[in-house]
């Protein structure tokens, strides 16, 4: 009957939500422990010139290897990191692990490229005492640093503006590039784009899944294109898992392009190869 199905998915509501509480609890004290027990890793997933399906930069994606549990998310134990103060310290790693690599790939093929860093807004409080770290950290080493781009989001837009514009600043005065990430999902306000100086615009993957069915999408990443290079942004599409998906973008003047269709997330040896090839395949 209703009534007992109805107490069933309870049941099963509650068991879920206890499940969720424990393992967030588990993976809280154990994050403490992943950065000096060598858990963390990075994998790097290219981003592709439309124009001539070059290999234009990488995307820099944590992972966690957990000893038990395997392998987890970001999207999963970021925001417990954030929770728990400890996202700056793991910021922190990501920063210059990836910094060191793209000043290792640069080495190995001899020219630019740039690798591109996601940041959450709690590195930007305290002052912008981590970013004045981060720029020491670069001037310590022979690498431009247009060679980095830190990717934000527009919910951090949103939180505390004068500390995050100060933080901006200090980032375009280094000649770091800036790129807005996961664009149309968050509460878009277009203002955001008038006072912040932007390289590029990340389309979120949530328009481009159904582009070839929904003419609504295709307008929307038309439009969000147009907007984009009309301001001198440079945008990114993500999430491109299909042929056609591409050849749309490509012919709205999208610049670059990331998803399966072009590459899953690689090891930092596996990019290495692409880039002594050119080519990611
Ligand atoms: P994001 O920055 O938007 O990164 C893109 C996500 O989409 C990645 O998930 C990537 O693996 C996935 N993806 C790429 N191509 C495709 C595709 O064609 N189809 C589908 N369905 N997915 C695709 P991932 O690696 O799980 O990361 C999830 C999120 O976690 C990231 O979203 C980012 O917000 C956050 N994140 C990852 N690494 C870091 C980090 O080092 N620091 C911070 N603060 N956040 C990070
Ligand atoms: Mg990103
Ligand atoms: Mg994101
Ligand atoms: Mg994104």
């Amino acid at each position: 009957s209703a009534k007992t199905s109805g107490r069933g998915r309870y049941q099963f509501f509650t068991e879920t939500m206890q499940l969720t509480a424990q393992r967030r609890m588990q993976l809280a004290k154990d994050l403490r422990r992943a950065l000096p027990e060598q858990q963390l890793f990075l994998e790097y997933q290219p981003i592709v010139s439309l124009a001539d399906d070059e290999l234009s930069k990488v995307e820099a994606l944590i992972r966690w290897q957990h000893p038990e549990l395997g392998l987890i998310s970001p999207a999963e134990f970021i925001p417990v990191a954030e929770e728990i103060g400890l996202i700056s310290e793991i910021g922190d790693w990501v920063f210059r692990t990836a910094v060191a690599q793209v000043e290792a790939w640069q080495e190995l093929v001899n020219r630019p490229f740039q690798i591109s860093i996601n940041t959450s807004p709690v590195q930007y409080r305290d002052d912008a005492h981590r970013i004045r770290h981060w720029l020491s950290y670069l001037r310590e080493r022979c690498l431009s640093s247009q060679s980095i781009s830190l990717e934000i989001t527009e919910g951090m837009l949103m939180e505390n503006t004068a500390d995050i514009e100060h933080c901006l600043l200090l980032i375009r005065d280094a000649g770091m590039e800036v790129a807005l990430d996961d664009f149309g999902t968050g509460y878009s306000s277009l203002s955001y784009l008038k006072r912040m100086d932007i390289d590029f615009l990340k389309i979120d993957r949530s328009f481009v899944h159904n582009l070839q069915r929904d003419s609504d999408d295709l307008a929307l990443c038309e439009a969000m294109i147009v907007m984009a290079h009309r301001l001198g942004i440079r945008v990114v599409a993500e999430g491109i898992e299909t042929a056609e998906q591409k050849a749309l973008l490509k012919a709205a003047q999208c610049d670059y392009g990331q998803g399966y269709y072009f590459s899953r997330p690689l090891s930092a040896e596996q990019i290495g190869a692409c880039l002594r090839r050119r080519k990611i395949h």
